[in-house]
């Protein structure tokens, strides 16, 4: 365990938290990622495997390992993937090594995942979860930002939105629910609920033992 920076010189130990953030296609999940992630310096994104092909400007290593339907199905049997699920007509998985060095050195992890590995991760990591689903403000502006993304073709957008309304129906599983009408807004929220969830007493359980003991010993 790590201290947490943002008490700075009075620092308490606590294990890292796993962040789930969740959302259709277009709510706007990575916006708010992306800003965490350059705003807090002790949260780092868990980067996923899939099947599925690059878009423009996607790099591997970056937003995803892209990797081959044989490598997929022997990380699965391996063991190496702490969630997995088939998302669209793609596999997907999040390699557990690098999330486990983490959470054990007391940083916390981001996960862009859907509901199917969210269930799957709070299965297994209990309260070290903490789950957060990114509701589109209407269905309308959803398919606007799909659209705008231009890199999809007519088919995955259609396909995307007919999906989008099932996928929603997972909300009353997360813990935390964002509707993002403006992006500052949520950003500021998601912020909030992390946090808050890092002063948890249950996480800093070691840590406060030691911080209120050498308190009393002084006194
Ligand atoms: P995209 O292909 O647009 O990047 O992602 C499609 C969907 O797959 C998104 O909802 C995203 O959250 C989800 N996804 C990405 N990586 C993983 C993963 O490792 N596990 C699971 N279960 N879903 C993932």
């Amino acid at each position: 365990m790590t201290p947490d920076s943002l008490e700075g010189a009075h620092s308490i130990a606590r294990r890292g938290l796993m962040l789930v953030l969740s959302s259709p296609s277009g709510a706007g999940k990575t916006t708010i990622s992306r800003a965490l992630l350059k705003s807090d310096g002790n949260i780092s994104m868990s980067i996923s495997v899939t099947t599925r092909q690059p878009r423009p400007g996607e790099e591997h290593g970056k937003d995803y390992f892209f990797i081959t339907e044989d490598e997929y199905h022997r990380m699965v049997k391996a063991g190496e993937l702490m969630e997995h699920a088939r998302v669209f007509d793609n596999f997907y998985g999040t390699p557990r090594a690098y999330v486990e060095k983490q959470l054990a050195e007391g940083h916390d992890v981001l996960f862009d995942i859907d509901w199917q590995g969210t269930q799957q991760l709070k299965a297994s990591a209990g309260s070290d979860l903490v789950s957060v689903f990114v509701l589109p403000p209407s269905i309308a502006e959803l398919e606007k930002r799909l659209r705008g993304r231009a890199q999809d073709s007519e088919d995955v957008v259609r396909n995307r939105m007919s999906r989008a309304s099932h996928e929603m129906s997972h909300w009353p599983e997360y813990d935390y629910v964002v509707v993002n009408r403006n992006v500052e807004q949520s950003i500021s929220q998601v912020n909030a609920i992390l946090v808050a969830e890092r002063l948890r007493q249950r996480r800093r359980a070691a840590g406060l033992v030691a911080f209120v003991n050498a308190m009393r010993g002084e006194s």
